[in-house]
């Protein structure tokens, strides 16, 4: 828990995805009339305007889509912890389906425990959680 975090805000949309998360599961809405998943969760579906859909639990497989190394100014809770990673994962279920987070050494560690300059585009990791809050459980990766 880093002090001082912003954390999201549940609401109806997304308090499902918060509380699967908080369980250790990856959930991700389908469409159930067309069968796309989707990504962050919203009542519409994007390619079908379906309004029906369902949570699936993902396998929290993907790789490294992208990586930035956010520079000062930083929010204060964060600027002791500089450098580290913001990564953009693509999910195995759906490489449309992108997630984004901290690529850290391990369950549990800080993170700046990636350098961030050894990170590389592509390579497997899986989604693991940090529980920051009652209700929130913030997705983190790690190699694999
Ligand atoms: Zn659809």
């Amino acid at each position: 828990v880093i002090e001082g975090q912003p954390l999201p805000e549940l609401d109806a949309d997304t308090a499902p995805f918060w509380h699967a998360a908080c369980r250790g599961e990856l959930a991700i809405q389908a469409c159930t009339s067309c069968g796309r998943l989707r990504h962050p969760p919203r009542p519409m579906c994007p390619q079908c305007r379906s309004l029906e859909f369902e949570w699936r639990t993902m396998s929290g497989r993907a790789t490294v889509w992208s990586y930035v190394v956010p520079h000062p100014p930083l929010l204060p809770a964060f600027t002791p912890l500089a450098p580290y990673n913001v990564c953009v994962v693509a999910l195995d279920e759906d490489p449309n389906i992108r997630l984004v987070g901290n690529l850290i050494a391990s369950e549990g560690a800080a993170i700046n425990s990636v350098e961030p300059a050894g990170i590389e585009i592509g390579a497997p990791v899986r989604v693991v959680f940090e529980q920051v809050a009652d209700d929130v459980a913030l997705p983190r990766f790690v190699s694999s």
